[in-house]
């Protein structure tokens, strides 16, 4: 293998040794795979903003212990240990990154998109959040303040998102409909229509 071999390669050379030495558990791939592939979705972070936006106790926890809001939905796991649920408000924009490579919290927004893993993306947005968002989009007014979280330590996050004006007579299972993986990760606003 070269210095020049492809992601692939490299995986299957791994896989390759370790299974060699038998440190794959029986079974551990496929249900990995699983996971990432039905398990872990940003639909599960729309039912736990949607859940906050109905319900203030559920709410309230969810702000003070986010993994123990998301695990009442069964939403734990790898990169889910420690949840973190950043609240908007009228002032205030979270976003999230990771400056170091491309943490999310697996179990409610998935795996990070692309754009998420980009070096541009990741230098930028700490630098200049507001003309980021503007180029994805989300034109905010000057009197928001972006904070811009760094998911490098133990946390993950999850942007609550203030409830879109037009939302007010909306079901749970509507509001759901709104909350993206973008709007997890703070990039977008839920909007109605
Ligand atoms: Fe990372």
């Amino acid at each position: 293998m070269t210095a020049t071999s492809t992601p692939g390669e490299r995986a299957r050379a791994l896989y390759a040794v370790l299974k060699n030495k038998d440190l794959i558990p029986e079974g551990y791939i496929e249900q990995l795979t699983q996971l990432m592939e039905h398990g872990w979705s940003p639909d599960n972070g729309a039912r736990i903003v949607a859940k906050a936006w109905v319900d203030p106790a559920f709410r309230e926890l969810l702000l003070k212990d986010g993994t123990a809001a998301c695990a009442q939905f069964g939403f734990t796991g790898p990169q889910g240990e420690y949840i973190v649920a950043l609240e908007d408000t009228p002032t205030l924009k979270n976003v999230i990154v990771c400056s170091l490579c491309s943490c999310t919290n697996w179990p409610v927004l998935g795996l990070p998109p692309e754009w998420y893993k980009g070096f541009e993306f990741r230098a930028r947005l700490v630098r200049e959040g507001r003309t980021v968002l503007r180029e994805l989009g989300t034109e905010l007014p000057e009197d928001v303040v972006i904070k811009v979280w760094d998911t490098s330590a133990e946390s993950r996050y999850l942007v609550l998102p203030q409830r879109p004006a037009g939302s007010e007579h909306m079901s749970e299972e509507q509001l759901r409909q709104l909350v993206t993986k973008d709007v997890l990760i703070g990039v977008a606003l839920p909007r109605v229509g």
